[in-house]
């Protein structure tokens, strides 16, 4: 949270103007900020991350199968199942989570309209390769990027992948506005779309041409993004800090694997995954929640169950399709990240993680 007396300054004029919402002018101030900090030319606003991938799906005018990740939050698959979409799922890459693009081309037909890949906690999918496909079968890309807040490759935002990018403004998110979230597109064009679709399809004082939902972030959420993004770079050097710390900590152990950036990569340390191979570690990632409860550690088994194994999904899709995700859900442990998390938190939680393995 940004200094309370920071955020009280940046709401003062609402009480002035009473202007409380439909794009504001605290709404415009941070859809500027955005521009600058994502580099990119096109943002639109939304209330939340999933309405805006709603959002933009419906104003792509997409019909048909999608190919998309399992390994992901519920937001994801719902997005595109709720927009009348087919979510067709394909596996991801052991390497670092991301959708694999040879498993991607194999769950083309000729019904697929789009690929929806996750920079799965902040690890940039292979956006060459998936860009690649789009464009030898004509399908769009929409990107959730709900976990790449501010992450950059060799200086290109994540922003700038695909047709869109969705980012999440969570409260859990790096960057957040309370609830919030983003569209970052190339088409210029889908501005006006985007906004009528979040305003009820209103296109006129007299006219409304599409059955648009409600979706407008509100001006004390975009207050909060204009003071957060002020702090950004603190955050995540704070983070990096911590990561860092996990990491040297937690890499030397048999059988534990941490995410690195790659080369070139800017990364946002939103998250801590670790992935625990149970034959190497000498014990589950189960054994590893466990022990870190007992020890009062709230670690997240994030990202388990697979979507394809909810109650909603799991009698039309089977997770046998999708080995490496299952594995990934079965093995992956998302511990304890934020800014101000203590170095001496940090070795306690890794001095329990390093006990279980030797049990
Ligand atoms: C947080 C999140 C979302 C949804 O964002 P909200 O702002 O909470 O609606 C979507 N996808 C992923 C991967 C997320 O982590």
């Amino acid at each position: 949270m940004p200094p309370f007396e920071e955020y009280c300054e940046e709401i003062r004029p609402l009480w002035e103007s009473h202007w409380l919402t439909n794009m504001g002018e605290e709404h415009r101030k941070l859809e500027e900020a955005l521009k600058e900090r994502l580099r990119t030319p096109n943002v639109c606003l939304f209330t939340n991350g999933h309405n805006a991938l709603e959002c933009i799906l419906e104003a792509l005018g997409l019909h048909g199968e999608v190919v998309t990740t399992p390994f992901s939050f519920a937001s994801t698959t719902h997005a595109i199942a709720r927009k009348g979409l087919t979510p067709i799922f394909a596996d991801v890459r052991e390497s670092d989570c991301t959708i694999d693009p040879e498993r991607i081309e194999e769950a083309i037909t000729p019904r697929t309209c789009a690929i929806v890949p996750v920079h799965v906690y902040g690890n940039l999918c292979d956006v060459d390769a998936i860009q690649d496909i789009a464009d030898r079968h004509g399908l769009r890309v929409v990107y959730d990027a709900a976990h790449a807040f501010g992450v950059e490759r060799d200086g290109v935002s994540a922003a700038a992948f695909g047709d869109a990018s969705m980012f999440s403004f969570h409260a859990t998110k790096v960057f957040n506005t309370i609830e919030g979230g983003a569209v970052c597109f190339r088409d210029p064009a889908l501005y006006d779309t985007l906004n009528q679709w979040k305003n009820f399809g209103i296109t006129g004082p007299e006219d409304v041409e599409y059955i648009g939902g409600n979706a407008k972030m509100n001006e004390f959420c975009a207050a909060m993004g204009v003071c957060n993004l002020r702090h950004l770079d603190e955050e995540v050097a704070k983070r990096r800090a911590v990561a860092e710390r996990y990491w040297e900590r937690l890499e030397t152990v048999p059988g534990v694997r941490v995410f690195r950036p790659a080369p070139g990569v800017r990364a946002n340390y939103a998250y801590l995954p670790v992935i625990f191979d149970p034959e190497a570690f000498g014990a589950t990632r189960d054994d590893v929640f466990d022990a870190l409860d007992a020890a009062g550690v709230g670690a997240r088994k994030y990202f388990y169950p697979l979507i394809s194994d909810y109650a909603c999904y799991r009698s039309i899709y089977s997770s046998d399709r999708t080995p490496v995700a299952r594995r990934m859900a079965a093995q992956v442990l998302t511990l304890p990240m934020y800014a101000d998390l203590p170095l001496a938190d940090v070795d306690r939680i890794c001095d329990v993680v390093e006990s279980t393995g030797r049990n």
